[in-house]
């Protein structure tokens, strides 16, 4: 039989990586304790249609990535390509607008797209997100962004990383918007890319998110959308640029900026890493004002990120090698099958007493046992042999000293 292998575009996170994972992780839930956020999980799996009505039918992520399929009772259900549609169904499910005026919202796991898989993209990946429920002033946009940068600084990864900040306004400005685009684009439609004529009926805006050149090109002298800003559009979007200022959060205002995602209006912004490749986009939010109420709930202003763990993890690997040793205190090495029961019971007092302890299991040599403690990383090692059974007791050698002596095994948790 041929040997079954993980699916392209998956990846397993070997223990060597995981403890950099874990590290990441414990960043993320202490700097989302900092800001008052509360962590969220929602189901891997949801109903297709709340990612076709959030997302987009026209997006990529829904027109071609989507893991679909149809369930035993006819219903189409989809593994999560995206976290933002999951949180915005379970606080309007959960009524949790009702329970609190605002809610901070923060989650972590795994999301599902059929991309083309390359270095930092995969079919299988990791997000980190945030949302905030409630508040439509420019405060709440500034705080979300500044979370997003206090990680990234704890991470150790702001020097290489760059803040581009857009808006695209409200409804009411992008619709007046969108027909100056459309009126700009359509002498000259049909040298566009298949794709982008699509979106010229569905949604012109991503059209501006083209990465031909020829495509650029074209788009050269087209309208930008500040100048279609209603008067509170573009209050907000000073105010957003005030506040960062103020928390001294440098920025670039980049009026091509548009995101990938249907759901977005005024405020949207990217951190992307010199650290990282082709793929050099690290994060991304935006405002999603109208979200709730388009999934049915109450109208509920809203705005979140989205980060990318895998890309955090590569940036942070290109600047530094992360160690990879776990915490062990103790390797224990029992060299008499006689001897185990009290082995087993003297390894769960010293976990019981807090230390971190592995017992070798491959009843080898002494000489091997002892070579494994060494690379273990352990500081000590505890030796029960047949003379320390006989004995009650047991041999105690510092790793690091090389120094070893014999205790009772009755004060050997308060020895260590
Ligand atoms: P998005 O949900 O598309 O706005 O993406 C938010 C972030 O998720 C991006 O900035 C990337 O860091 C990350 N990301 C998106 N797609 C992938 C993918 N296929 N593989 C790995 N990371 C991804």
């Amino acid at each position: 039989m041929s040997q079954i292998r993980s699916i392209k575009g998956t990846h397993d996170i070997l223990p060597k990586e995981s403890i950099n994972w874990q590290r990441l992780e414990q960043i993320m839930h202490q700097v989302c304790r900092q800001f008052g956020y509360r962590e969220i999980r929602t189901p891997i799996f949801e109903e297709t249609r709340l990612f076709t009505r959030s997302v987009g039918e026209e997006t990529d992520i829904v027109s071609k990535e989507m893991y679909s399929w149809e369930d035993k009772d006819g219903s189409s259900l989809t593994l999560r390509p995206e976290l933002t549609a999951s949180v915005v169904r379970s606080y309007i499910q959960h009524n949790l607008g009702n329970h609190a005026p605002s809610q901070r919202l923060y989650y972590l796991g795994p999301l599902f797209r059929r991309e083309r898989p390359q270095k930092g993209r995969q079919r299988q990946f990791h997000q980190f997100g945030v949302e905030a429920f409630g508040s439509l002033h420019p405060e709440q946009d500034a705080e979300i962004i500044a979370l997003a940068w206090h990680i990234l600084s704890v991470c150790g990864l702001i020097a290489n990383t760059k803040l581009h900040l857009n808006s695209i306004g409200s409804s009411d400005c992008r619709s007046a918007y969108k027909d100056a685009l459309k009126d700009f684009i359509r002498p000259n439609l049909m040298q566009f890319s298949e794709t982008s004529q699509r979106r010229f009926e569905t949604n012109p805006l991503r059209i501006l998110d083209t990465k031909a050149d020829h495509e650029k090109k074209l788009l050269n002298g087209a309208p930008i959308v500040s100048d279609y800003f209603t008067d509170d559009d573009k209050i907000h979007f000073d105010s957003v640029q005030q506040f960062l200022n103020a928390m001294d959060i440098p920025f670039s205002l980049n009026p091509k900026l548009v995101r990938g995602l249907d759901y977005y209006s005024r405020t949207i912004f990217e951190f992307s890493s010199s650290a990282l490749g082709a793929q050099d986009a690290l994060l991304g939010g935006g405002r999603y004002d109208q979200l709730v109420e388009t999934l049915g709930g109450k109208p509920t202003p809203a705005i979140g990120f989205a980060a990318g763990m895998e890309r955090i993890l590569i940036a942070l690997e290109s600047i530094e090698k992360t160690k990879s040793d776990p915490n062990l205190d103790i390797y224990f090495i029992c060299l008499e099958d006689d001897g185990l029961p009290v082995a087993l019971s003297l390894c769960q007092q010293l976990r019981n007493a807090g230390r971190n302890v592995v017992m070798d299991s491959l009843r080898r040599s002494i000489k091997a046992q002892l070579r494994e403690a060494n690379k273990s990383g352990a500081g000590h090692v505890l030796i029960l042999g047949n003379d320390e059974i006989e004995s009650n007791t047991i041999i105690m050698k510092d790793l690091k000293k090389g120094e070893q002596m014999t205790l009772q095994q009755s004060s050997l948790i308060e020895k260590l």
